[in-house]
This record gives structure tokens, sequence and C-alpha cells, in this order.
């Protein structure tokens, strides 16, 4: 199956009803209430969480990163993958089938309006092969333009995540988000109205992991052959085709374990129903490929043992970071500078972030200097979440020095918080 090899045949999925159809509503409602009313929400002053990029802040529930927690922000990452990999050994490809934004948007508004619009599988199918009328052409249209609105308001959505959910929706995001939001209506657009299961098949790079991920215990949906074959007679599986129809991957589950299966049990909830009308047992349901599901196996194992590391790593991060940090570096082409006086002068300048967002005043000294030495620095007042770059001027009596290099420590305290950046003073020596 490919896109070189064969001309795409158009999956014309049936509906359903059943168990599993109403999981995905109840997931699909869920999941877009959080895609839509977060970046609404705020904690404090701030939104409750925003990428924002021009500022280079992450705000997330209340904690605001700078790129100065890049050790913090990598360890979040890494959490994430190996929840990923961890979650997929055990659980399959469930995240494509109930959780994947996709699967969602095309279960929950793409599907249910085109059979509205078009009608159910057979009348669409029949319609397409037939020639074009008023009537065809207005389904279309209507069916098109309810893409176009539905891919919008999606750009817009997960751009707000970035822009500010306030800032976009009233006009005052600027060229480049809107930018943005046009470019991602488009690829949505195309996506909802022709591409669908190709995306998953030929470009999704979390199904291209898959293959390493799992095993023959991770979970997946299978057709009872044992009982089910032969077909139409013998066997129990009546061939009624149901299965296949409901199909959004356009695959044939009878057929045993297909890569392009992405769990999402319609043909579960479609057997449910042929099989409940005959009496017996589903002939499609959630398994694995071994028939057994042990959860503890060398994987899983490695994988939670990864997570506790770096969960452990993440809390340790967290539990040192300072609500300042920064460094000293000197000023830019300065070494030292012999003033008229005979003191020897060194300039560096002084960068900090603060964490907080209360504004503090720091004081600022510099530990191992000889004695009669001049520290002169401005003020360094910060306001929350403020980065300033000060400049720092240090004097010693050059009698007073017996070294070229000097380590010193640049100590930054307001309240109980301190901060030590080390630096070096530098002269001829004694
Ligand atoms: S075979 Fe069944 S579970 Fe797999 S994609 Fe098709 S309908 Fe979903
Ligand atoms: S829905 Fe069940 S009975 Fe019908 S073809 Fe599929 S497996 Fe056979």
């Amino acid at each position: 199956m490919g896109i070189i090899e064969t001309a795409r045949t158009w999956v014309y999925s049936a509906s359903v009803r059943g168990t599993f159809q109403r999981l995905h509503r109840a997931s699909g409602l869920f999941l877009q209430a959080v895609l839509f009313v977060t970046p609404w929400l705020a904690v404090g002053e701030h939104p409750a969480v925003q990428i924002d990029v021009p500022a280079r802040r992450l705000y997330a529930f209340g904690a605001i990163f700078t790129p100065t927690d890049t050790v913090l922000l990598v360890l979040m990452g890494l959490f994430a993958a190996f929840f990923l990999f961890l979650f997929t050994a055990v659980y399959g490809r469930l995240w494509c089938g109930f959780a994947c934004p996709q699967t969602v948007v095309l279960e929950e508004w793409v599907r249910p309006v085109e059979a509205y619009i078009e009608g159910e599988r057979g009348v669409r199918m029949a319609r397409d092969k037939g020639r074009w009328t008023l009537d065809k052409a207005g389904r279309k249209l209507l069916k098109f333009t309810f893409f176009g609105v539905l891919s919008g308001g999606f750009a817009m959505t997960f751009v707000s995540w970035f822009a500010g959910a306030t800032v976009l929706w009233t006009g005052r995001g600027g060229v480049g988000y809107y930018g943005l939001v046009a470019f991602l209506s488009v690829l949505s657009f195309l996506d909802l109205a022709w591409f669908r299961e190709q995306f998953c098949n030929y470009l999704c790079p979390y199904a291209r992991l898959q293959g390493v991920l799992c095993d023959d215990h991770s979970l997946v949906v299978a057709y009872d052959a044992a009982r089910g074959e032969p077909r139409s007679g013998v066997g129990a599986c009546i061939d009624c085709n149901k299965c296949v129809a409901v199909c959004p991957q356009g695959i044939d589950i009878r057929n045993g374990f297909q890569l392009e299966c992405i769990t999402c049990a319609r043909c579960v909830d479609a057997c449910q129903i042929v099989m409940d009308k005959r009496g017996q047992v589903n002939l499609v349901g959630y398994t694995t490929q071994s028939g057994r599901r042990d959860v503890v196996r060398p994987r899983t194992v490695a994988y939670t043992a990864l997570l506790g590391v770096v969960g452990i790593a993440f809390v340790a991060a967290l539990a040192t970071h300072d609500e300042i940090d920064g460094n000293v570096r000197r000023s830019p082409g300065s070494t030292y500078t012999l003033d008229a006086d005979g003191w020897v002068r060194n300039t560096y300048l002084v960068r900090v972030t603060s964490h907080d967002e209360e504004p503090h005043t720091w004081s600022v000294k510099v530990d191992g200097l000889p004695g009669g030495a001049q520290v002169i620095v401005a003020q360094l007042t910060l306001a929350g979440e403020e980065t300033a770059t000060v400049p720092l001027v240090v004097r010693v009596p050059a009698a007073e020095l017996v070294a070229r290099s000097l380590p010193v420590d640049v100590v930054l305290t307001s309240g109980d918080d301190t901060l030590s950046l080390a630096a070096t003073f530098l002269s001829e020596g004694g």
C-alpha cells in the first residue's frame, strides 16, 4: 500500500454507534475543552499556559520558565518522551485512536458533518460516482465551507497557545501570528478535506515509531479468526463487511494485524451490533498479538526506570532552582586598566534574570578582594520576571595585588536570597 505504488482509494467510512464511540465522544469533548479553554485561562496576571516565543517565556500554571531554565525544560521534554514510550509499549496506538488531534477532529466534526450534508456511506459513494449536478455541487460547497471555517477556528486556537487568546482574537496578534494562522488553516483544510488517513500512514512521525515501541504484548485491535473463519456459514463471521465499511483507515481487520490500524475500535462496535443480533460474542476486540497481556516486561521496566530517574532529576533541579540567576562577564574588549592614581580597574557586566513575580532590590558586593578595594555598581532593582544588565567596576590599589589573576565572587543579596557568581580580577600582579 503506498501513494507511489497504487492510486489512492477514497475511504468512505460509515457511521457507527456503540460503547467505544461513546468513549470517543467523551474523550473528544474533554480534549477539545482543554484545547479551546486553556488559552483563555489566567493564573494571577499571566496566562495559565502560553509559549511566548518573542519574550522567550513559557507560562505553565503559575510557573514561568525562561531560557535560563533550559535544564528544567529539557527534563520536562524527556519525561514526556519516556512517558509516551511507556504508554505506547503498553497501550499500542490508543493515542492515535482516541486522543490524536486529527482523529478527534475527524471523529467529532468532519465525519458527522459530512454524513449530515452528503448522506451516509452508500449515498456518498453513489453521488461521487454520478455526474455533477447543482445539488452535488451545492453539498460539496457547503461541506468545504464548513471545513474551511473549522480549519480557521482550530488554527486560531492553536496559535492562541503562543500569542495569547485575548491578543489574537481581538486583532492585536501582529502580522507574523496571523500569517501563521493562515498557513495552518490551509494545511488543516487540506488534511481534513483530502489527506486524512494518509497523514497517519505516510507522514506522522509517531506512527513511524510504533514498530520500535510496540511488541507482541502491546494492545491491538484484532479479529478472532479461530471463531470467525471460514466466513459465511461455517465460522461465526457472516461476511457482512460492516467492520470494513466503518474503518477510517480503509483496512479489513480480518486480514490480520496491519500497521495502518489506529485501534479506534470502530470495527469493534460494528461487529458488536452484528454479533449481538445473533447472540454471539464479538469477533473483533482489543487484545495483543501474543494473546497475553504482560505489562511488566523488559522494555516497560526500562521506560519506567528512565521516567523515575528523569522525575527525580526534575524535582531536584526544581528544589535548587534560584529566584534569580545570571552571569558575570568582563566588559567587551577589556582586561584591566591602570588608573592615574595607581589603582587597577576591572569592568564587568552583571546580567541577572528574576524568576519571581515580585520586584526585588539586590545589593551587590564582591568577595575575595584585598582590603581597601572599591566596588562601584548601580542599584540593581528588578521588576517581576525581568532581566537586567548592570556595569560593575572594581578598583584595587596596585600595591595590594600579588597575583595577575585573583578569583573573586560577585554576591547578590535580597532578603534571604543570595546568588554568588564567580569572576576573576586581572592585573599586572605584584
Ligand atoms: S481496523 Fe478497526 S480499529 Fe483499526 S483503524 Fe480500522 S476501524 Fe479502527
Ligand atoms: S462485522 Fe463481524 S461478522 Fe461482519 S464481517 Fe466483520 S467480523 Fe465478520
